[in-house]
């Protein structure tokens, strides 16, 4: 396991730093991981099953009432203190970069504008038919596990769904190409609370890796890759976070 000290050296020595992020990074704000167990009707159920175009087809009304659960659920959640600590991080004058693999807008309200959302966002919706995007009123969800029936589309009729990535599907047209680009030309990439094993994201550490970056995890359990230039901090993200990206320790005032 690294220390902060050595962490802080890194970020302090780095020209650019990007950031990537994963489902880790929310749980401090309340939003389950999809490790986390699933309670209600999904008890038992697992969101890799869930999060497919085959799991809507077979019942939509449970798929859309989960959905709907969870933009309602998203909404009242709030930014934590490492998507905060995130939000100050600057590298030359300019916010850092965040790659992210959450469906969440915690980053964007934690004040990130430099945000890609690999697998797009929650609050998008679009036809399951014609793919053409759609815009949804989302009503009030009073029970984990409530059916309820998608809206239908303006154009075709067809039922909605959700607007972001489901597993077995591609991730939206030029994210990937600039999470990549971005990756292999940072000096570190800091990546926070991702279990590396959701494809094609889980390959970006160790595409940062071979282009010469130090990587630095920061996770509560070890997703080390035991390659050379990594450095593992355990801990919660809020707490490892705000110790180390103060102003003060990226401008190299803090030890
Ligand atoms: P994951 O669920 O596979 O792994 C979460 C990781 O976070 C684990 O390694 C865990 O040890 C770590 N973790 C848990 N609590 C932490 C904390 N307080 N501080 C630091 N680390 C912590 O998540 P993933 O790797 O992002 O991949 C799964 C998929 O889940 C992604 O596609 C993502 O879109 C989706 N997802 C997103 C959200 C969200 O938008 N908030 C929530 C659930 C799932």
């Amino acid at each position: 396991m690294a220390t902060l000290g050595q962490a802080r050296e890194a970020l302090r020595n780095a020209k650019t730093i990007v950031c990537f992020s994963g489902a880790g990074i929310s749980a401090e704000s309340g939003i389950p991981t999809y490790r986390d167990g699933m309670t209600g009707l999904w008890a038992g159920q697992s969101a890799q099953q869930m999060e497919t175009a085959k799991a809507f087809r077979q019942n939509p009304q449970l798929i859309w009432g989960w959905y709907l659960w969870r933009r309602q659920h998203v909404a009242r959640a709030q930014p934590n203190a490492a998507h905060r600590s995130l939000s100050q991080l600057i590298r030359r004058e300019r916010p850092i970069p965040i790659i992210t693999q959450n469906i969440d807008d915690l980053h964007e309200r934690a004040g990130s504008v430099d945000v890609v959302h690999l697998h797009g966002c929650l609050s998008s919706s679009k036809c399951f038919a014609c793919h053409r995007p759609a815009r949804v009123t989302p009503v009030p969800i009073q029970e984990e596990g409530a059916l309820v029936e998608p809206p239908r589309c303006v154009h075709c009729n067809g039922r909605l769904r959700p607007g972001h990535v489901w597993y077995g599907e591609e991730l939206p047209a030029g994210t990937w190409k600039s999470a990549v680009s971005l990756v292999k030309n940072c000096d570190v990439l800091l990546s926070i609370g991702t279990s590396g094993v959701v494809t094609p994201a889980a390959s970006l550490p160790g595409i940062a890796l071979s282009a010469g970056a130090t990587v630095i995890h920061v996770n509560t359990a070890d997703v080390s890759l035991d390659a050379a230039n990594e450095l593992m901090l355990i801990g919660k993200a809020t707490e490892i976070l705000t110790q180390l990206c103060s102003p003060l320790v990226i401008a190299g005032r803090a030890q």
